[in-house]
């Protein structure tokens, strides 16, 4: 018996995986031109980090988390998410002592123990961005235009961005109050999950896709009604800078996440191409939160982009694997030996280039180049290694052009630099 990936957990195979490189490639580009660095931590954590940062009574600390004890009976867990692991480090390392703006981003694999379905699957990568250090709303504004810039340059633009404020610790805890008060006058129409969760978590109600749920919650009372001054002042700045920068948005009231540790401004690009799975990227602020992993008083914002969404998507630039350079067929044992040489001396100079190992008929070697879609291919027999020249032919216009051998490496240089 074979043995299979575990369920929900996928390979990114050649041919797919380009896409996946063009995409980090211009997070390289794009992030890195607004001053972001990369950061990379462990995928596992201690159990704790996560409890902690994320919030007991959240789905993905309830139900999600791939934890497990090591030999040593410490309880350790798949990171779910990019956020906690970032702050874990940078009070660690003690970043904020050596800058006290951090600008960072990671990208890379995350776990959570779902239900595997299109755009759900239980490994999924997350391309995500942190600024720690600063409450001017302009970053708030900033981060969210260079997530725009990121989608214009993939080549999607069938997202909308939504946000949001959450309050803060000030005004929140008034607004749930009001809010759970709302829900215990129409318990008889929510879903048995929000009957069970309007208490511990009044907001996610607001969220729920059931329809007694939205249709009970239509006339709820809207968070940004119940801001406290600085966060009326705050999303108010918000909503002017992205004005300002040209960044379209809309409001949703209704937007809550499923992180405990956001405040204030909080934001969603969504589509209509994923079904369900409709979020591509998601974040917000998290002014509190490195303070509650013992760390000092930064205030923080940050967002995550679904990668597996991402490449799902209409738009998204489909990368073709880099074709060969040329393609040396060899005819005869003299021969295959001198393509060999031949291939070793253009790879070393950059050239990508292919042989057939096979020993194959002349007919299939050329196949072969046309499969791989080669652009040049040089045939080698008796009479070139005699004469030292071959006919260099363009797989693509089908014109022939005689090279000596010991010049083939020089040509093969020019040829690519002026395609
Ligand atoms: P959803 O509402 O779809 O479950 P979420 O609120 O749990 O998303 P976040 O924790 O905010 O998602 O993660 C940010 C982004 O990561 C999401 O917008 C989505 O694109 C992606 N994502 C989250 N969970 C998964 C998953 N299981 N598989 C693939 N992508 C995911
Ligand atoms: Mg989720």
């Amino acid at each position: 018996m074979a043995i299979n990936a575990i369920k929900g957990m996928n390979d990114i195979l050649p041919g797919d995986v380009e896409t996946w490189q063009f995409l980090e490639q211009k997070v390289r580009e794009v992030f890195g031109t607004y001053g972001f660095s990369e950061i990379r931590t462990p995928a596992v954590e201690k159990t704790e980090l996560f409890c902690r940062s994320i919030g007991e009574k959240t789905d993905i600390v309830e139900k999600e988390m791939y934890t497990f004890a090591d030999k040593s009976e410490n309880s350790l867990t798949l990171r779910p998410e990019g956020t906690a692991p970032v702050m874990r480090s940078l009070i660690q390392n003690r970043l904020h002592t050596l800058d006290p703006v951090n600008k960072l981003y990671y990208m890379g694999p995350m776990f959570r123990y779902e239900r595997p379905q299109k755009g759900r699957y239980r490994q999924f990568h997350q391309i995500g961005a942190e600024v720690l250090g600063v409450e001017n709303p302009m970053i708030d504004a900033q981060l969210l235009a260079m997530l725009h810039q990121y989608f214009c340059e993939i080549g999607i633009d069938a997202v909308q961005l939504q946000v949001n404020s959450l309050g803060c610790p000030e005004c929140r805890p008034a607004y749930r109050q009001t809010l759970i008060a709302y829900l215990d006058a129409r318990l008889e129409s929510l879903c048995a999950d929000c009957r069970r969760r309007y208490q511990t978590n009044p907001l996610r109600v607001l969220d729920c896709k059931a329809s007694g749920c939205k249709e009970a919650t239509a006339a709820a009372p809207s968070v940004l009604d119940h801001l406290c001054g600085g966060c009326e002042e705050h999303f108010t700045a918000v909503k002017k800078y992205l004005k300002v920068l040209d960044i379209p948005f809309e409001i949703n009231a209704r937007m809550v996440r499923g992180l405990d540790y956001y405040v204030r401004t909080t934001f969603e690009l969504v589509t209509d191409q994923l079904g369900s799975q409709n979020a591509v990227a998601a974040g917000g602020r998290y002014d509190g939160l490195v303070e509650s992993l013992g760390g000092p008083a930064l205030p923080g914002i940050g967002f995550a982009i679904g990668v597996e969404r991402l490449v799902l998507m209409k738009g998204a630039a489909k990368v073709q694997a880099a074709r060969p350079d040329i393609f040396l067929a060899a005819m005869g044992e003299g021969a295959a030996e001198q393509a060999f040489v031949l291939m070793s001396e253009l790879q070393r100079a950059g050239i990508r280039a292919e042989i057939d190992y096979q020993g194959k008929s002349l007919k299939s070697q050329m196949r072969r180049a046309n499969k791989l879609a080669a652009r040049y291919a040089l045939v080698l027999g008796e009479r070139e290694l005699e004469t030292g020249t071959a006919d260099l032919k363009d797989m693509d216009q089908g014109s022939q052009q005689g090279v000596a051998l010991d010049e083939l490496v020089g040509l093969m240089g020019q040829l690519r630099s002026s395609a």
